[in-house]
């Protein structure tokens, strides 16, 4: 019999959320447990493996499980000791919350796949760009999308998800910079709309900006349209210019943090990514001090891709990376936000939900460029599978020959077993290909995720002990 009180905490009523938004394609490739499995009483629960468990403080553990989308809990010393021992012992409304979160379940317990429910779109609505940043894969021109061939873009995107069954359309409206186009953008936008409304199929949509061409009145029209706003901001002044200056070689960290202003003042929070290389990563902390002071949610991408070369240094390189991605951490530590970070906050993976794939290249993420050419992923804008002329771009994505081998994360040596495998998924497929020739190996950043992973489950216990409500079991 279990003498001790057991106590828990875990978050009841959610904080605004933000709606994460990753830089390139969500991980839309989710899995989920059986209810069935999960509902059933009896005394064959057991602890499932993996769960991840960090240790808080002296009092609690943070424990975040695959097996539910429930979210983090934190468990006192007691709890986990007793789970350790026999989970049996403990008291029914305790099991069930476990059960719950994931945290026990019958020793057969699966996860199994469901089908992705969004189309993601990438539209690339010009090629061109007043930046030129160091980093930018698109080989720029001055061509934009004309008018015909993103109304021809919006009719394809929605046949294609009556085709395929879809129930949700989200689009990135992407570049180049996608100011340059903004008339055409909302035009478009419009269509979307109507065209989501007579096939009821939900639309979201993004605009990812480099922020430095805003004015009030683009905010009051992408607010009035419901369209969300992505900032690409990689550092405050230096760091920022040396990665992101101007077609004429000025800086632009000046412009874009105005432009961050100019949306807040409009009532629209943008979301901030910002792309962390060897030589930014010095000046993030930084940048992400400040993004919490104004209130802005960010998201650290890792540069992409890696090359051979990069590969031979990333032993050192992510060594580097660690260490500054602590201090970053600690940062965030310093001035916690209310809303969780666990979706979004490092690279490609997203705690949210358990997932197989990194990202939806080949099955659920269609790019779509200024002639109407269509690819698997905005690093292959230049390397289209077909055109909107000749199928549906779901199709095109998907039947594309010697494309980009997206694999499970079940098929990427070294991830097979790891603890972090159903978010982290191994990573994205491009940045590994390009560094070591291969799909079906870990990232090449494994090890910093592997180091930053349990930190960022620190954050969240931090942040449970400050909004989360503490409850207390005994047993009978
Ligand atoms: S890349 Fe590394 S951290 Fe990610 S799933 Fe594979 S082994 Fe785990
Ligand atoms: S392949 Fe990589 S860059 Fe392309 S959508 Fe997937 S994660 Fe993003």
């Amino acid at each position: 019999m279990i003498q001790s009180s057991l106590s828990i905490v875990r978050e009841v009523s959610s904080p605004a959320g933000v709606n994460w938004q990753p830089d390139c394609a969500c991980s839309t490739s989710r899995v989920a447990v059986s209810r069935d499995e999960i509902d059933e009483p009896g005394s064959s629960w057991v602890r499932l493996d993996p769960v991840p468990m960090v240790e808080l403080n002296a009092d609690y553990w943070i424990v975040h499980s695959p097996y539910s989308t429930s979210g983090s809990l934190l468990l006192s010393r007691e709890v986990i000791d007793a789970l350790q021992d026999d989970p049996r012992r403990l008291p029914d409304p305790l099991k069930r919350l476990l059960v719950d979160y994931g945290v026990l379940g019958q020793p057969d317990t699966t996860l199994l796949p469901t089908a992705a429910e969004t189309q993601e779109v990438w539209l690339h609505v010009t090629n061109a760009c007043n930046l030129d940043c160091s980093y930018c894969y698109v080989r720029k021109s001055i061509e934009h999308m004309s008018e015909s061939t993103g109304e021809q873009a919006i009719q394809a995107i929605f046949d294609s998800a009556v085709r395929h069954g879809y129930k949700r359309v989200k689009i990135k409206y992407a570049g180049g910079e996608p100011t340059l186009q903004f008339e055409r953008v909302m035009h478009w936008h419009r269509l979307a709309q109507a065209r989501s409304q007579q096939e009821r199929i939900d639309l979201e949509a993004v605009i990812l900006t480099n922020a430095t061409l805003l004015t009030p009145e683009m905010a009051a029209s992408l607010k009035a349209l419901g369209i969300r706003v992505m900032v690409s901001i990689d550092g405050l002044a230096d760091t920022h210019d040396a990665q992101r200056p101007t077609v004429g070689g000025r800086g632009s960290s000046r412009t874009v943090r105005q432009g961050i202003r100019l949306l807040l003042d409009a009532g629209l929070t943008p979301f901030a990514t910002i792309t962390v290389t060897q030589f930014s990563l010095p000046g993030v902390k930084a940048l992400v001090e400040w993004l919490l002071d104004v209130n802005v949610p960010f998201t650290l991408n890792f540069e992409r891709p890696v090359t051979p070369r990069g590969l031979r240094q990333a032993a050192r390189d992510n060594q580097d990376a660690i260490a500054a991605l602590q201090a970053v951490l600690e940062s965030i530590e310093a001035a916690l936000p209310p809303y969780s970070l666990l979706e979004g906050l490092i690279d490609r993976a997203n705690f949210a939900q358990a997932h197989t794939h990194t990202c939806g290249v080949g099955s659920s993420y269609v790019v779509i460029d200024h002639h109407g050419r269509v690819s698997q992923c905005q690093m292959h804008v230049h390397q289209p599978v077909g055109s909107l002329a000749e199928a549906d771009p779901v199709s095109l994505i998907r039947d594309a020959v010697g494309g980009i081998h997206n694999l499970p994360v079940a098929e990427k040596e070294g991830c097979k077993t790891c603890e972090w495998r159903h978010w982290c998924a191994g990573g994205c497929p491009l940045q590994t290909y390009a560094a070591t020739g291969r799909y079906d190996v870990k990232s090449p950043y494994c090890d910093v995720y592997k180091a930053v992973y349990p930190r960022l489950l620190r954050l969240e216990g931090l942040r449970l002990l400050r909004y989360g409500q503490p409850e207390q079991f005994f047993a009978c």
